[in-house]
């Protein structure tokens, strides 16, 4: 048979297969591809379920992971992207499981690697005031994480693949906290979450969406260490962030 001709039917079978299991668009690491709507009175799965599935088609099993401890066994002592090679802990996230508000960051640095937390370096300590005395909330009522969960080495910027191996995760991690908001902490983290390449200076102080979960993205906490007189957006954008979960905005002197 030719090549192609083996090709399409397989792609047929494939799309066959899909339609039977109850989906309308092919799973990927992204966003579903939607093949055709259904007319029939079938109804299509919740964006939600669709979602899942092509979160799940990169690790088999993910999906039974209905608490952070089951996913954190599911990612066990990780080897699944180069990463693994240079951390001393994996850093998978702390705070609620049933936080309504997540930050997420872009991955661990030194001491977050020698402690196994996210966020408790210089920047972490920023963040915290961020948390507690500009939001007048503790840091262990709302849930820290980052996109990838490893120390890239030398602090460089994690690369695609090792986004693409931890990217399963932080997605299920925020399915299973379903936090009302999250807030994407810097360039890179918000760059990858959202897939896109807008400068975070566009992309702060406007609400985006991930995974039907409201987005605000704002400046990395390491940044503010450098550019201190950026804290105001920053705050700018917490008050926007406090506003939506309807949570008094402390009128003490922010962070
Ligand atoms: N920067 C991050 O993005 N995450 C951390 O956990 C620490 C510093």
């Amino acid at each position: 048979m030719p090549t192609d001709k083996l090709l399409l039917d397989s792609v047929r079978d494939y799309i066959v297969q899909i339609r039977e299991e109850g989906m309308d668009g092919l799973p990927t690491t992204q966003r579903p591809i939607v093949i055709d709507k259904p007319t029939s009175s079938v109804a299509a799965p919740p964006a939600q379920a669709v979602a899942s599935v092509a979160l799940f088609s990169k690790y088999p099993g993910l999906e039974k992971t209905d608490d952070l401890p089951a996913l954190q066994t599911f990612i066990g002592n990780c080897t699944r992207c180069k990463l693994h090679g240079g951390r001393t802990n994996l850093v998978f996230g702390v705070g609620d499981p049933t936080a309504e508000l997540m930050f997420v960051g872009e991955g661990p640095g030194a001491d977050e690697d020698a402690k196994g937390e996210p966020f408790v370096g210089r920047a972490g300590q920023l963040l915290t005031d961020i948390i507690e005395r500009g939001m007048g909330m503790q840091r262990a009522e709302v849930y820290i994480c980052n996109v990838v969960k490893c120390r890239p080495p030398g602090n460089r910027n994690p690369e695609t693949d090792e986004v693409e191996s931890c990217e399963p995760f932080l997605l299920r991690q925020i399915e299973i906290v379903k936090p009302r908001v999250i807030v994407g902490l810097g360039t890179f983290a918000v760059q990858s979450v959202l897939k896109v390449k807008t400068p975070i200076s566009k992309l702060r102080g406007n609400w985006h969406e991930v995974r039907g979960i409201k987005m605000m993205p704002t400046f990395h906490p390491a940044y503010l260490l450098r550019n201190p007189s950026d804290k105001r957006l920053v705050w700018s954008d917490i008050q926007e962030v406090m506003r939506f979960l309807g949570r008094q905005i402390p009128g003490r002197a922010r962070p």
